[in-house]
């Protein structure tokens, strides 16, 4: 981890332990929270949920919440670097990844009726809150997961591994395949052992 982002152990991070908005502290002109958040805050996901796809992430950016008579409008932007696998040759690297989005939350919780009833007709995201504040924690977190690549790359051409014996052809070169016997990578390799 350190290792990855070296710079982030000179950063004291300061992280609130969830990100409740009281819906009172929305005034009427709309609030504006910087989102800065670190190893701390991934770590605490993380060890709420050990399955996450990702292994550290520095994500930055803004979401401003507005009331819209009972309806909240939550419009974000973030973006940073995600350290994840990629799919090819499961090396981990640091992925580039960003997202705008416009949620509007209604009270809920929904009913299934109301849930299919009443579809916006925007093209805005439709969730829901209960009670008297919005979870801006989970509310990112569900973000943070749409900002992820399906398939990450950690590098357009990177090379996999062999399926024989597992060598990540990005960087070596392995006599699995008879017809590099001969060429001067595959002498390489050799010598090398
Ligand atoms: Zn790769
Ligand atoms: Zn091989």
């Amino acid at each position: 981890m350190g290792r990855f982002y070296p710079r982030l152990n000179d950063t004291v991070m300061t992280v609130k332990k969830t990100l409740q908005i009281n819906l009172k502290t929305i005034p009427e002109t709309g609030l504006d929270i910087a989102i800065d958040l670190g190893p701390e805050w991934f770590g605490r996901w993380r060890e709420e949920d050990p399955g996450l796809e990702f292994a550290d992430a520095r994500i930055n950016g803004q979401v401003s919440l507005s009331k819209h008579g009972p309806d909240i409008l939550v419009r974000g932007s973030l973006s940073g670097q995600m350290e994840l696998a990629c799919s090819r040759c499961l090396e981990s690297f640091a992925a580039p990844a960003a997202i705008d989005f416009d949620l509007l939350l209604v009270p809920g919780p929904p009913t299934s009726a109301a849930a299919d009833a009443e579809l916006s007709p925007t093209d805005l995201d439709l969730d829901y809150y209960t009670g008297e504040s919005v979870d801006l924690e989970s509310l990112l977190r569900e973000q943070i997961i749409l900002m992820m690549p399906l398939k990450p790359l950690c590098d357009e051409n990177c090379q996999g591994l062999c399926p024989r014996c597992g060598a990540n052809l990005s960087r070596e070169t392995c006599t699995c395949s008879t017809d590099t016997v001969n060429s001067p990578f595959a002498r390489l390799a050799k010598l090398k052992i």
